[in-house]
């Protein structure tokens, strides 16, 4: 092993002078030397230097918005402009003290905008910070993980199926290694990678076949590269047209509450006009009712909604990382609440991921856990379990404690084989590897060739499994495990007693008939063969004429926790389905146990296959279990089921599930076990590979619509009562035949003052409203449905008509009574009027008690905020900039006691419905 490259802090360690360019036409070692490191990495002092040098690897995005042009474009929006519109006008209408108010208020609402959206920006920046992928790389001569951020030129990293290539790299190691690299070059097959220098100089990107690039993924095989470049150097970060952009396309939900907005604005424009008129027939000036009519149509729009939306989505995404779900992009929060189908894998998802060996069959007998090596057959079935193996076993203390590395059920293997005194290091020193085809979900299987040892190592192999004869004369040997059925089609041949007998139809029905009545346990079923080769085989014709060694069979306990979930699911109307790639038995047996399916029905991919495009429809309506599918499989049970009008959620961890996660509504991809294609391809990430976690998530999906929905009820209506004084008020005065001092019920300002305290302050807090306890209790909504469906129109209507007509009603009084705060109480009561409508529009169906009065902390913070600025505005030389009056004692309990007299109406509603 070479030292590594540290030799204090005073060492002269720098990065090339002149970096080298054509790394391709260059050979490991000249590489090496060239970046000062060696094929066991950096340290970590020398890493850090050169982060300082280099900076972290990552592309700067030249679309993150500065937060001054956020702020001014909250000055682009039409309700501000409107605003700015009528400011002008009061300076044209020569009232300065107004011009400057409503300059005041607009500066006040583009600040809250801007502050709302800036909270939500970072808040998305920090999720995405989260979803940098982690690299394997040697540092300080040990192999660990980093960020990709991290990574410096010099590092040495492992590359393995399903990693995103992190940076630009020079290949030093390939074992079959392909790259995908269409991001890059337009070529769309996977390109071979090799670590010899190429001779040619000048060669394309597309042809240098050592070489990996930042964008582009590794879809198999492993192998180890030198980082050669990253960030901005890349040759990705070269091409400015192809940096990441963060989107800021508008969310469907976004865009549909848009779509409110701007009828809002129409029907504002329309009731501006509307007042207009009535104010000139009965007499006001042109000057006062423009600023007026202005005024309302403002009053109407409810300025507050793309900043609460916003918002509440950001801070949707961070209650869902709070549960573990990462949310890779936005609208996912929105589409959660409204999944109808859940999709998931079995294994990790479903159930715990940690396998254990429990039983071993060879082709003569059948013998319970092992212990000792009282068989050789069952010697040999573990010897190429162990060798046939990706996972490592890593001491975690002396006590004989240790940990695996790798693939669970590889890891099993392990286990069960040092439990029998077989240990890995010293097979492999005995077998050494030379060559391997790895597995894959399609084959469902893997195969590893082996050189022998020596002769002396052959004593060894003897003794373990009592002969060598089962490679005669072999030069090479291919072990192969994997799924029992598959394995069978390549297989010619039993291993009985040390000879081989040929796999006749009676062999055949005996070992699927035990690998049947294991699986229908739940245990989770391997078939080993093995076949001895005399010379070098081209490796797509080594699996072919195996010898069938024997069964191992493993449990898998599904997670506790996940059957409380299922029926969740079921109480929520939410259909789960277990989507595998392993045996039907096995699939149906965990699928009983969780409460995911109460028959035995389980479709197989085979039965998909043949099903064609017609009937699929058919069996994806019908069975909760697929068994043996293959990603292509997801693929059409994705299609189908979201052709039949299901919103899909689909778990995923390998590479090929990438299509069918980007295909899905909501692609869940797992975050311990889950490869990085499989993480960018999808819309959310579970931190803990956790079923229970996307249904969380769901659950917070629908508290997030239920909270914006209420912000538009809890708006409009509010929006609705100050229309409605204001369009009453000139009718009630000229049919009461009262003097008419005014036709205007509110001055602009006071209007626009009311709409900051409710819109713009009480809205905010519907964000924070917690769970209702019956979220998960109702079918989910439907995405065509609109945003004011089942009956929120009516409701939102009346209690916006009893807003308007208690404030005018309490107005009116006064003025018929020649009290000259009359303004001031329809000002104050409408403001307390909208304190107790968002306390009764917390629930759509439970009663405000039943919820826990205080229970949304976050509201009864902004309510002491707007009683006590409206105080202010009462009894602070504010009221001169208002036009408001202080107000009595009776006054003031006058208008809390309409407030309350509207909750008990919305609470009776609540009760009567
Ligand atoms: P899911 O998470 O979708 O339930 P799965 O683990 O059931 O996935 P795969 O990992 O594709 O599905 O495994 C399918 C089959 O492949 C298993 O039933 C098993 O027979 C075989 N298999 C799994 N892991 C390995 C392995 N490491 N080596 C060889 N064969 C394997």
């Amino acid at each position: 092993m070479q030292p590594i490259v540290d030799g204090g802090p005073t060492a002269p360690r720098p990065l090339p002078a002149a970096p080298l360019t054509a790394w391709h036409h260059e050979d490991v070692p000249t590489t090496l030397a060239a970046l000062t490191t060696t094929s066991d990495g950096l340290s970590d002092t020398v890493a850090a230097e050169r982060r300082a040098q280099c900076g972290l690897n990552e592309l700067h995005e030249q679309q993150t918005r500065r937060p001054l042009l956020m702020l001014l474009e909250q000055f682009t929006n039409v309700m501000v402009l409107i605003l700015l519109a009528a400011a002008l006008l009061s300076l044209f209408l020569d009232k300065q003290l107004e011009a400057g108010a409503i300059f005041a208020i607009v500066g006040l609402f583009a600040l809250l905008g801007f502050f709302q959206e800036y909270r939500a920006e970072r808040a998305i920046a920090a999720l995405k910070r989260l979803s940098v992928p982690h690299v394997r790389a040697y540092r300080n001569g040990q192999l660990g993980e980093l960020s990709a951020r991290d990574l410096v030129p010099g590092d040495v990293i492992l590359l393995e199926a399903g990693n995103l290539v992190p940076a630009d790299l020079r290949i030093i190691e390939s074992v079959n290694l392909r790259i995908q690299e269409a991001a890059l070059t337009g070529e769309s097959l996977p390109i071979s990678k090799q670590s010899e220098a190429l001779a040619q100089q000048a060669v394309p990107l597309a042809e240098r076949r050592n070489m990996g690039y930042l964008g582009t993924t590794v879809s198999y095989g492993r192998g180890r590269a030198v980082v050669v470049a990253t960030g901005m150097q890349t040759e990705l970060g070269k091409i400015a047209t192809m940096l990441q952009q963060v989107s800021h396309a508008p969310t469907p939900l976004q865009q549909r509450l848009d779509r409110v907005g701007k009828q809002l604005a129409v029907a504002g424009i329309v009731v501006a006009l509307l007042i207009l008129g009535l104010g000139l027939v009965m007499g006001e000036s042109l000057g006062a009712m423009l600023l007026t009519a202005i005024s309302v149509a403002v009053a109407v729009i409810p300025e507050g909604l793309p900043a609460v939306v916003t918002f509440t989505l950001a801070l949707g995404g961070q209650r869902m990382l709070r549960r573990q779900a990462l949310i890779r992009k936005l609208p996912a929060v929105e589409t959660l609440g409204s999944v109808t189908i859940i999709c998931s894998d079995k294994t990790g998802t479903l159930t715990e991921n940690r396998m254990t060996v429990t039983r071993l069959v060879t082709t003569g007998t059948m013998v319970a856990q092992p212990n000792g090596l009282a068989d050789h057959e069952q010697g040999l079935l573990l010897a190429a379990g162990v060798l046939c193996n990706d996972a490592e076993l890593q001491p975690t203390s002396d006590s004989g404690a240790y940990r695996i590395l790798g693939d669970p059920t590889e890891g099993a293997l392990l286990v069960a084989a040092a439990n029998a005194g077989l240990l890995k290091a010293e097979l492999q020193q005995a077998l050494p590897r030379v060559s391997e085809l790895p597995f894959d979900s399609e084959r469902k299987r893997m195969t590893t060739l082996h050189a022998r040892g020596g002769a002396a190592l052959d004593q060894r192999l003897a003794q373990v499994w009592g002969q060598t004869s089962f490679m005669p004369a072999a030069e090479l040997l291919a072990l192969t495990k994997g799924a029992v059925d598959g394995l069978l089609e390549v297989t010619s041949q039993v291993w009985v007693h040390g000879q081989a007998e040929v796999l006749d139809e009676a062999w055949r029905a005996k070992i699927l008939a035990e690998n049947s009545a294991l699986a229908s346990n739940g245990m989770r079923v391997l078939g080993i063969a093995f076949r001895p080769l005399p010379t070098e085989t081209a490796t797509e014709l080594v699996e072919r004429e195996l010898i069938f060694l024997g069964l191992v069979a493993m449990i898998d306990p599904p997670r506790p926790e996940v059957a409380a979930a299922v029926a969740t699911c079921r109480t929520a109307g939410i259909r789960p389905l277990m989507i595998t790639g392993d045996h039907p038995l096995t699939a149906s047996y965990i699928a009983r146990e969780l409460g995911i399916t109460q028959d035995s029905m389980v479709v197989t991919g085979a039965e998909l296959d043949q099903a064609g495009n017609a009937a699929l429809p058919e069996l994806v309506a019908h069975s909760n279990v697929f068994a043996r599918v293959s990603p292509e499989h997801k693929l059409k049970i994705v299609a189908a089921l979201r052709s039949q009008g299901h919103v899909v959620a689909m778990t995923g961890d390998g590479v090929n599930d990438a299509p069918a996660l980007k295909q899905a509504d909501i692609g869940v991809a797992m975050g311990i076990t889950g490869t990085d294609v499989a993480r960018e391809a999808s819309d959310m990430v579970l931190r803990d590979d956790n079923f229970t976690t996307i249904v969380a998530a769901v659950e917070e999906g629908r508290v997030i619509y239920d909270n914006l929905r209420r912000f538009v009820k809890f708006a409009v209506a509010g929006n609705i009562g100050k229309v409605a004084v204001m369009l009453l008020w000139p009718l009630l005065i000229s049919l009461s035949g009262l003097p008419s001092t005014t036709m205007v019920a509110l001055l602009p300002l006071q209007l626009l003052w009311l709409n900051l305290m409710t819109d713009g302050l009480l809205g905010l807090s519907m964000g924070f409203e917690p769970a209702e306890r019956s979220v998960m209790q109702r079918p989910p909504h439907r995405p065509s449905d609109g945003i004011f469906a089942g009956g929120m129109a009516w409701q939102t209507i009346w209690v916006g008509m009893v807003i308007g007509l208690l404030s005018l009603g309490a107005g009116g009084w006064y003025y018929w009574q020649g009290l000259s705060q009359w303004q001031t109480v329809m000002v104050t009561s409408l403001a307390f009027l909208q304190v107790f409508q968002a306390l009764g529009t917390r629930s759509t169906s439970a009663s405000l008690w039943s919820i826990g009065i205080f229970s949304n902390r976050v509201m009864w913070g902004i309510i002491v905020l707007v009683v006590g600025l409206q105080l202010l505005a009462i009894y602070t030389p504010l009221s001169i900039f208002l036009g408001m009056q202080a107000l009595t004692l009776f006054d003031l309990l006058l208008c809390i006691g309409l407030g309350v007299l509207l909750l008990g109406a919305i609470e009776g509603a609540k009760a009567l419905r």
